[in-house]
């Protein structure tokens, strides 16, 4: 089994039921086992024009799949949830990037891992830190934990009985 790391973002068509219904499809994926899910969080959108804020959460999943048959998967995943790919960083119903596959290096015209972005981004940092274990967020993230972030106008931590998405 790999230990893989899942980012889920949507910001389209109720947010919050995108995610928990990606993560219930992560969960009936062949050859896979849930393991764990951070908390949800809001964020503001990072793209062109004016967008809807996010709900994102990061999973972790073990897996026997191959790299590519999981991206392959996540894909069938996202177009379930009528995800369109018009606009680059436009709203989106559901994506679904894999940070993390094992400790693989891989770089292919479809895919690339560790993903090329997730030390930029704060809304995929911070759950990962609710989850990934100390020793991986030592070598990979400089030793970010979850005390490292505190909510801001940008990320904030979604309550369970929050439905707005706003902070
Ligand atoms: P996006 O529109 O952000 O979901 O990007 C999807 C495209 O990124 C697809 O064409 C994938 O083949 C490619 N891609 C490359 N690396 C990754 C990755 N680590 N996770 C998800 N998609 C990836």
């Amino acid at each position: 089994m790999i230990r893989c790391y899942i980012a889920l973002g949507s910001n389209l068509g109720k947010p919050r039921e995108q995610l928990l219904s990606a993560l219930a499809a992560l969960r009936s994926l062949a050859d896979t086992t849930l393991v764990n899910c951070s908390r949800f969080y809001g964020s503001i959108a990072v793209g062109p024009g004016q967008q809807d804020n996010y709900v994102n959460a990061v999973a972790a999943i073990d897996t026997t799949l191959t790299a590519e048959q999981l991206l392959t998967a996540l894909q069938s995943i996202e177009s379930q949830h009528q995800r369109r790919r018009d606009v680059r960083w436009g709203p989106r119903t559901l994506d679904l990037d894999l940070l993390l596959y094992g400790e693989s290096s891989i770089n292919t015209d479809t895919l690339c891992v560790p993903h090329p972005r997730m030390h930029q981004r704060d809304f995929v940092l911070r759950p990962l830190a609710d989850i990934a274990p100390v020793k991986l967020l030592q070598s990979e993230f400089g030793g970010i934990n979850s005390a490292t972030f505190k909510d801001t106008d940008d990320l904030w931590v979604l309550n369970d009985n929050d439905q707005s998405q706003s902070a």
